[in-house]
C-alpha cells in the first residue's frame, strides 16, 4: 500500500507555559496539548517546551528522563543559573520540561507578582539554550503567549548566531488581556536583553512598565490568533486591550486559525466518565440517561423533560457573568435548570451560590475546577451558555457541539466563526446567538433556545445531532498551521 502524501517536513519547538495533561489553567493547556499531536501526524517534527512545575501529577513526573543539564546567565548578575531538561514521549510529540526549583517549585503556575519576571525571562531563555544543548535545531520555534513572548526577542539578540537562531519565529496569542506588563527596570535587569529594544515600538508600555508579549509581537516573523475574527477584533481599541495601534502597524504578519479539541478526550462515544455513552444515533436517548445522572449527582430535582442549560467558565469579567447574573431570575421556571461549574473571582461565585440557595432543586453552582464534572456536565445538559465580553476562540462550545449540547454564545471571536445561528426556516444552524454585550439580547437568545426546546423537540433534536456531527477537530486547522510554516521556510 502506497503511503499518503504527508507533504514536506519540518521541525517545530512549541514553547509555552501549559500542556495539558501535566498543567492547564485554560484553554492554553489544551491546544499546547492537542495541536502537536496534529501535527505530528502531519509531517512535522515536535517538541513542546514547558517548565517543569511542581504541580505537574506525579505520575507524569515520575515518567520523565533526565536528558541533561548546563548552566545559563540570565542577567547581569553574573549568577549561573542551573537549567535541567527531562524528557517524556507520546504519540510521537516529544516534552521537554525546564527544570528549575528555583523557579518553578510554586504550587501555581503564575502568581501574579513580580515573581513572574525573572521566572518567564529565565523561561524563554533557557528552552532555546535547551535547543542548542540538545543539538535540536528547529525550522520554526512557535512561542505561546506573554509567558513565552520573549523568545522572539532572544532569538534575534543574544542567541542570533547560535544554531537555534537560525529559526523563524511565531508567536500564537491565546489571550490578549494577559500581556506581562510589568516594572520595566525590574524585566530590563531580568531579560538582560539589550537596551535598544526597550523603546516605544518594541518592549516599552509606560513611562514605568515593559510589555513582554508588546515585544514579542514586535520581534517575530508572523503573530497567530486562534480564530479570525479575534485576529481583526485585536486591532480595533474595543477589544485591543491597548495594543491595537501596536498590532494595526504589524497587521500584515498577523493569521487567524481557529482552535480544535482533542476528539479523543472529547469522545461521547467512548467517554468512560459519562453515564451512558452515545453517538449521533443514540444521543437523544442516551442524553436523557445522563442528564438524569447529572442531576441526581448534583442533588437537583430528576426529572428529564427539565431543560438543562451549563455552565462551564473561569469566573472572570470576560465571560459575561454580569449578563447571566442579569437574566437569572427571568429565565429560571419549574420547567429550567442551571448547572454552573467555575471558580473565580468571589464576586460571581457568590452570585451563583446565591441563586442556588434562592432555585433550590432547579439551579447548581459547582464552585471548583473539575474536569470529571466537566465531561458530565456537557453530556448531561441540553444547551451551554458562552456569553463572552470577548472570546480569543473559545474551547467549551466546542466540546459542546461535540456532546450535542446546543451553544447559546455572543457573536464575538471564535464564538463567531464556530457557532452558526439557527435558522427556523431552513433548519439550519447549530446554536442560538446575540452580538451586543447587552441582558436583554442574552435573554432573548436564552428565550429562543427555550421555546425551540419545549415547542419543537423535532427541530431541536436535528441540531442536537448538527452540532455533533460538525467537525469540530484540530485536522483542518492542523493542516493551515502546516501551510504557515512551510511558507516561512521555503526549501529546494
Ligand atoms: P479560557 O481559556 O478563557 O479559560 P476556553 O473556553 O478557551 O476558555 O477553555 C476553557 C477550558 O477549561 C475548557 O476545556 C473547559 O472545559 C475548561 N474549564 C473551565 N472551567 C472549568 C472548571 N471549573 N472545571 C473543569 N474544566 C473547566
Amino acid at each position: 500500500t502506497r503511503q499518503p502524501d504527508l507533504g514536506p517536513r519540518r521541525s517545530v519547538a512549541f514553547i509555552g507555559s501549559e500542556c495539558y495533561p501535566f498543567v492547564k489553567t485554560g484553554g492554553l493547556g489544551d491546544v499546547m496539548s492537542a495541536l502537536p499531536k496534529s501535527l505530528a501526524k502531519l509531517n512535522i517534527d515536535v517538541k513542546v517546551i514547558i517548565p517543569r512545575y511542581k504541580c505537574i501529577p506525579q505520575k507524569f513526573q515520575e515518567k520523565m528522563e533526565y536528558r541533561g543539564s548546563f548552566d545559563m546567565n540570565l542577567c547581569s548578575d553574573g549568577k549561573q543559573y542551573y537549567v535541567g531538561i527531562m524528557e517524556y514521549q507520546e504519540d510521537g510529540v516529544v516534552y521537554d520540561f525546564i527544570d528549575n526549583d528555583e523557579f518553578f517549585s510554586w504550587g501555581n503556575p503564575y502568581t501574579n507578582l513580580i515573581d513572574d519576571i525573572p521566572k518567564f525571562c529565565y523561561f524563554a531563555k533557557a528552552a532555546l539554550a535547551a535547543l542548542n544543548y540538545l543539538n535540536w535545531t528547529p525550522d520554526v520555534v512557535h512561542c505561546h503567549d506573554w509567558q513565552a513572548a520573549l523568545v522572539p526577542l532572544y532569538l534575534r539578540t543574544c542567541f542570533q548566531d547560535t544554531d537555534v537562531g537560525r529559526a523563524i519565529s511565531v508567536l500564537t496569542i491565546h489571550n490578549l488581556k494577559f500581556q506581562g506588563i510589568y516594572d520595566r527596570k525590574k524585566i530590563q535587569y531580568w531579560s538582560g536583553l539589550p537596551d535598544y529594544v526597550f523603546n516605544k515600538d518594541c518592549m516599552i508600555q509606560n513611562w514605568l512598565d515593559a510589555n513582554m508579549l508588546k515585544g514579542g509581537i514586535a520581534y517575530s516573523n508572523k503573530v497567530t490568533t486562534v480564530s479570525n475574527t479575534y485576529a481583526w477584533e485585536i486591532q480595533t481599541e474595543e477589544y485591543g486591550e491597548g495594543l491595537a495601534e501596536h498590532l494595526r502597524y504589524h497587521n500584515n504578519k498577523i493569521l487567524g486559525i481557529v482552535n480544535g479539541i482533542d476528539t479523543d478526550i472529547w469522545n461521547p462515544a467512548t467517554d468512560k466518565l459519562l453515564a451512558a455513552d452515545y453517538d449521533e444515533k443514540s444521543a437523544i436517548k442516551n442524553k436523557k440517561i445522563n442528564k438524569k445522572a447529572l442531576q441526581e449527582s448534583l442533588g437537583l430535582d430528576v426529572d428529564e423533560h427539565k431543560m438543562v442549560i451549563g455552565l462551564i467558565s473561569r469566573l472572570t469579567n470576560q465571560k459575561g457573568l454580569d449578563l447571566v447574573n442579569d437574566v437569572i431570575p427571568g429565565i429560571m421556571d419549574e420547567h429550567t435548570q442551571v448547572v454552573v461549574l467555575g471558580t473565580g473571582d468571589s464576586q460571581y461565585e457568590n452570585t451563583f451560590r446565591y441563586y442556588e440557595n434562592k432555585y433550590k432543586g432547579n439551579f447548581c453552582a459547582y464552585i471548583a475546577y473539575n474536569e470529571n464534572v466537566a465531561h458530565n456536565i456537557y453530556a448531561g445538559c441540553d444547551a451551554l451558555l458562552v456569553p463572552s465580553r470577548f472570546e480569543p476562540c473559545g474551547l467549551t462550545q466546542l466540546i459542546a457541539m461535540r456532546y450535542g449540547a446546543v451553544p447559546i454564545v455572543r457573536e464575538t471571536g471564535g464564538l463567531k466563526d464556530t457557532v452558526q445561528p439557527y435558522n427556523m426556516f431552513e433548519n439550519t444552524g447549530n446554536g442560538f446567538t446575540f452580538d451586543r454585550y447587552e441582558s436583554g439580547l442574552l435573554y432573548d437568545a436564552i428565550n429562543r433556545a427555550k421555546t425551540l426546546y419545549f415547542e419543537n423537540r423535532k427541530s431541536w433534536d436535528d441540531m442536537v445531532i448538527r452540532d455533533m456531527d460538525k467537525d469540530v477537530s484540530w485536522e483542518k486547522s492542523a493542516k493551515q498551521y502546516k501551510d504557515m510554516y512551510v511558507g516561512l521556510t521555503p526549501r529546494d
